[in-house]
């Protein structure tokens, strides 16, 4: 069993082109207002299996967090990256040792043109709720850990996405 201290971020960071933080878990912020964000002014509420009402509710979000004592925060400018390596990533912990990993990315899914929320996931080792479906509040969790975020007001504008990996 690898120790969280062996844990090369630098180099995880390298391979899957992304920038990544070790963080207190205790700076997660989960708010119940993010969830309604969610249902009432995005058009995918219940959409997207990882989206809600399917993922999980702050309240079942705060109680997760507690279950774990380590957190990856992940950062890329593009949000398909963090679609991308949250999964990857969280694998490579599984299988060092840490068998509870779990992550969360960036926006609704994307991996198929219409999800069948009746069918169940086509792609269940790839799809990962995003940290706000969760009812995390990205914006405050990234800021307390030193990463940049904004408010965007054009698609020009430079963009920042995150994920999020518990692990112990
Ligand atoms: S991978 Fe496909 S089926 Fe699974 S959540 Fe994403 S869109 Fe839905």
């Amino acid at each position: 069993m690898v120790e969280v201290k062996e844990i090369n971020v630098e180099e995880i960071s390298r391979r899957h082109a992304v920038e990544i933080k070790l963080i207190d878990r205790a700076t997660i912020r989960v708010e119940d207002w993010v969830r309604m964000k969610c249902q009432f002014g995005c058009g995918g509420y219940g959409a997207r299996l990882t989206c809600p009402p399917y993922s999980p509710t702050p309240d079942q979000t705060r109680r997760i967090i507690k279950d774990y004592k380590n957190a990856l925060l992940i950062h890329s400018r593009n949000s398909r990256k963090i679609k991308e390596a949250v999964p990857e990533i969280e694998r490579e912990l599984f299988l060092k040792g840490f068998y509870k990993a779990w992550g969360m990315g960036a926006g609704p899914c994307r991996y198929c043109h219409e999800c069948d929320i009746e069918a169940g996931c086509r792609f269940p080792r790839k799809a990962r709720p995003a940290m706000e479906a969760c009812g995390i509040d990205v914006f405050a969790t990234v800021r307390l850990n030193g990463f940049p975020i904004e408010v965007l007001t054009s698609r020009t504008q430079e963009q920042n996405h995150y994920g999020l990996i518990l692990f112990e």
